[in-house]
């Protein structure tokens, strides 16, 4: 269909893992093995079209290259090593926006399979306390496996539910920033979606809008909850949902219930925005940003007495 074919000419992003490796070292030995290094893209024009051996660096994020649709890492050497992630440049937003400093205690709410715990871990240096949450056991232990090929050791994996975790716990005292990134509709992601239904329209429609309904509600209490942790600065929410019930509206909710934090305004550069008046938040999709479809948004505590002066 032609969702599938979307998806499948997106261009394929290769995250750096800086636990293991260097930037440099990776375009060197991409180099070596016959690849075509093009330098940086000056804009998002130059991340599509790339002939099948060619790279380029990323516009937006540091430790991103950018290759042909045609390309595939999944038997390559550097990916089997851990020395590169193959993730979605839109799901690298998250990671890098929150940027918790070497030797922070971070959050990552709903984690497996771990994509964005190993580069929390990457932009920690491993230093520090990871603390991640998943429900799902079977997910958690793909993760724990793709934690140690990517050669982090900061973490600590607990099956738990995100929402039964104590804020006031010992543990958790000093968590400053947190990624929550909790389950969503999936509808962003191009190649998953299927067209094609056995159901009557209108009993599909009231269907899709109960479950966006339900899944709205437990994201924001997912995000009102990650806000009530004693010590949190920021919180970087995220889905790959496409849907304003699962973006904006799970954000204007929570700011109305925590007047104490606002949103920080994102990539000023960035091309797709969160819809008005969200505009700070980001949204990507295949045609703006060349990536799924995907939403951040970060908040910040206001630190006290600012409301004010300002
Ligand atoms: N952040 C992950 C990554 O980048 O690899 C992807 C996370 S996925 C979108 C959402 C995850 O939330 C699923 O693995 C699901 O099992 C987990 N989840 C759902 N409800 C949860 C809850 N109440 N507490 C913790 N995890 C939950």
């Amino acid at each position: 269909t032609n969702v599938r074919n979307a998806g499948d000419q997106l261009p394929r992003y290769v995250r750096v893992n800086t636990l293991k490796t260097t930037l440099e070292d990776v375009i060197d030995y991409l180099k070596r093995e016959g690849f075509s290094y093009q330098g940086h893209a000056n804009g998002i024009q130059d991340l599509s079209g790339l002939s099948k051996n060619a790279f380029i660096c990323d516009l937006h994020l540091p430790n991103l290259l950018v290759f042909s649709e045609k390309t595939d890492f999944h038997d390559h050497y550097l990916y089997k090593a851990g020395h590169i992630i193959l993730q979605d440049k839109a799901s690298c937003l998250p990671a890098f926006l929150l940027n918790p400093p070497a030797g922070s205690h971070v959050i990552d709410a709903c984690a497996a399979p771990g994509n964005k715990t190993s580069h929390l871990a990457a932009l920690m240096g491993n230093k520090g306390k990871l603390f991640a949450f998943d429900l799902d056991a079977k997910r958690l232990s793909t993760m724990s496996t793709l934690l140690l090929r990517a050669g982090v050791t900061c973490h600590r994996l607990a099956n738990q539910d995100f929402l039964k975790v104590d804020p006031l716990g010992a543990d958790y005292k000093d968590v400053k920033y947190i990624l929550l990134d909790p389950s969503c509709s999936g509808s962003g992601m191009v190649c998953l979606r299927d067209g094609s239904s056995e159901q009557p329209e209108d009993q599909a429609q009231t269907q899709e809008a109960s479950r966006l309904q339900a899944l709205s509600a437990f994201q924001q209490r997912c995000l009102s909850h990650a806000l009530t942790f004693p010590q949190v600065q920021r919180v970087v929410y995220s889905t790959c949902s496409i849907h304003t019930e699962e973006n904006e509206q799970v954000v204007a909710a929570c700011l109305q219930q925590n007047p104490n934090f606002r949103l920080v305004r994102l990539l000023p550069h960035w091309p797709e925005r969160g819809l008005s008046p969200h505009t700070h938040c980001l949204r990507a999709s295949t045609t703006k940003t060349l990536t799924h479809g995907f939403f951040v948004a970060m908040f910040e505590r206001q630190s006290n007495g600012s409301q004010a002066i300002l």
